[in-house]
């Protein structure tokens, strides 16, 4: 019965909600599901590993998600916001590491207006790199003027499809506002990104099999998974934390229904279990993010406790991850990895 569900999924890429929650329950056909996964992985989007360096520019956040370290009231949290200049240097240190693309990341912070944000995006645009942006709700206006400047891709995680527990856990925040965004985005020519967290409190198999229908109806560009992981210094304190085996099956179904996207194996996951970003590379996943991230600032952007690699130098991460991926038999694609359309 589940040999021929993945049969199905990797030949239709199709499934109900019903039959994505009996292999989301099922961790004896985990082997053959990321195996399945795998192979559409191979045959989509091939062998090649892309690599995306991140730069994690400001921890500064006006927003409160329960999960989340950067939230605006915990106050244990030491703050910093790099300079234009600064961000510039870590961009052009990513180009000279070899990396197509730089993620820029941050809390939502309203020093980093559009005006900013596009005199900078202009600069790092000269550099011959794609852009990525991951600073969370802007006015469509925004978006635009950011698209304009040579921002590429966006990530927007939608969190979770589950509309009250979104809003639960995200306090002052609107799913449909969230919505808004995403269409905006798409509407503006950015490769879309978005994706779940795995293992919210209340969160059930159901809710994360509309998750990625969600993702396959949107035809999201880039779908990232990570496990909850949970933080001390926030009202989820006591959560218990995402399950590897559960996220890892999140992703490859993600890779069965949404064949060409360009899907992340997380830091994240990682926390949770060394060597998680080679298992979930073989589990459908073909993106890789290696922190640029400078010194201290990779310590104070804690989203979640435990965070990998935080006392290395991006030196380290580049060189760790290309042992890793060759250690697979993969290779470090060497184009811009935009995703492909078949
Ligand atoms: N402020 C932006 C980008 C930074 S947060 C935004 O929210 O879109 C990036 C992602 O970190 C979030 O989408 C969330 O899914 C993840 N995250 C936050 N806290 C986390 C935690 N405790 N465990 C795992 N992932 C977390
Ligand atoms: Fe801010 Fe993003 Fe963290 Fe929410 S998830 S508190 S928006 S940094």
């Amino acid at each position: 019965m589940t040999g021929n569900l993945l049969q199905k999924a990797q030949e239709i890429h199709r499934l109900t909600e019903a039959e994505l929650m009996s292999l989301l329950a099922d961790a004896g056909q985990e082997e053959a599901l990321a195996r399945a996964a795998d192979q559409v992985r191979a045959a989509y989007v091939g062998d090649g590993v892309h690599l995306r360096g991140l730069i994690e520019f400001s921890n500064i956040c006006r927003q409160n998600c329960c999960y989340c370290g950067l939230r605006r009231d915990n106050g244990a949290l030491h703050r910093y916001r790099l300079t234009p200049a600064a961000i510039l240097e870590l961009a052009k240190k990513a180009r000279d590491y070899g990396y197509r693309t730089v993620v820029l990341q941050s809390g939502e912070d309203s020093w980093f207006t559009a005006e900013r944000l596009v005199a900078l995006l202009q600069e790092i645009k000269a550099l011959g790199l794609v852009i990525t942006l991951s600073i969370g709700e802007r006015s469509f206006a925004e978006y635009e003027a950011l698209r304009r400047a040579g921002a590429d891709r966006f990530l927007l995680r939608i969190e979770t499809t589950d509309q009250a527990l979104y809003e639960r856990l995200d306090p002052g925040m609107s799913f449909a506002n969230r919505l808004r965004c995403l269409q905006d985005l798409r509407q503006l020519g950015y490769e879309v990104g978005t994706g779940c967290l795995v293992g919210l409190p209340g969160q059930s198999l159901e809710s994360l099999a509309r998750d990625i229908l969600f993702f396959q109806r949107i035809d999201a560009d880039m779908v990232g998974i990570g496990p909850l992981i949970p933080n001390g210094d926030t009202p989820l304190a006591t959560a218990a934390p995402g399950n590897f085996h559960l996220t890892r099956r999140v992703v490859s179904l993600l890779r069965l229904l949404l064949p060409e996207a360009n899907i992340p194996a997380t830091t994240a996951m990682e926390t949770l279990q060394s060597d998680a970003r080679r298992i979930i590379l073989q589990s459908g996943a073909n993106v890789v993010m290696p922190n640029v991230t400078e010194g201290d600032y990779r310590r104070w952007y804690a989203l979640y406790p435990g965070k990998i690699c935080v006392k290395d130098t991006p030196e380290d991460c580049r060189s760790c991850l290309e042992a890793k991926i060759s250690s697979i038999g993969r290779t470090i694609a060497r184009d811009e990895g935009f995703r492909r359309h078949r």
